[in-house]
């Protein structure tokens, strides 16, 4: 159940889970999603207006991880210009060609097109290179990183759906679907796994339980350091 109240001039859009818990509790989620779990006897009413009673505290956490969402910098698509993929730069190229192609080829991205001054296919031709790149490493990384839940019982090998999306590098869906932002493919390969693993243990805990955090230590021990260098790269 979603719901959303006034607060300012921007609106707090929350989702509520009911609980047999005696107290409210108020989450902000690095996706800056806010959930509410509630008592089962709370109303609505009582929920909106904790919600609005917290929407100082709640605009806080949110302006504290909206620094951390990944955003791609104004780019003019140009000859020169410095454009990332697994964590190195290229530097991009437009070459005059009847084939349009892009190649990457001795610390160059390539993009091979009639017009070079016609930069809305520039940047769609580099879309779409980034997306395909991105979906066959994403697929490798889950195969491998699957076989680290072995003992967990994913019993097959989730189907991955790559979408580009403002707010967040990856989700999961409740029918095990897993959701990943081709952006990421500009950073490491590890910091590539460490997304998938963060959503393979959703397949297992489908919040940010502190058992989810002990899961994902447990695959990935060292995930603290991807997930900064992942923050870094795309921010
Ligand atoms: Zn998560």
């Amino acid at each position: 159940m979603d719901k959303e109240v006034a607060y300012g001039n921007t609106r707090l859009a929350f989702s509520v889970t009911r609980s047999n818990r005696k107290t409210l509790a108020i989450e902000v989620h690095p996706d800056l999603s806010i959930k509410i779990v509630a008592p089962d006897d709370t109303s609505l009413d009582d929920i909106r207006e904790r919600v609005l009673k917290k929407g100082k505290w709640i605009a806080k956490q949110q302006a504290y991880f909206e620094q951390f969402l990944p955003r791609t910098p104004e780019r003019e698509y140009v000859s020169g210009e410095t454009h990332f993929y697994l964590g190195r730069k290229y530097l991009l190229r437009l070459h005059k060609s009847k084939k349009q192609e892009v190649k990457l080829k001795g610390g160059e991205l390539i993009v091979f097109l009639v017009d070079t001054n016609n930069k809305q296919l520039v940047k769609r031709l580099l879309g779409d290179w980034y997306y395909d790149h991105a979906k066959r490493k994403f697929n490798q990384s889950i195969k491998e990183s699957v076989r680290k839940f072995s003992k967990y019982n994913i019993e097959r090998y989730p189907p991955l759906v790559v979408k580009r999306m403002t707010k967040r590098w990856g989700s999961c869906t409740p029918n095990g679907r897993i959701i990943l932002n081709p952006e990421i493919i500009k950073t490491l390969s590890r910091c590539v796994d460490y997304v998938v693993i963060h959503e393979l243990c959703h397949l297992i805990h489908p919040n940010h339980s502190k058992e989810f955090y002990e899961l994902q230590t447990e695959i990935m021990p060292e995930w603290m350091k991807w997930k900064l260098r992942l923050e870094k790269t795309l921010i």
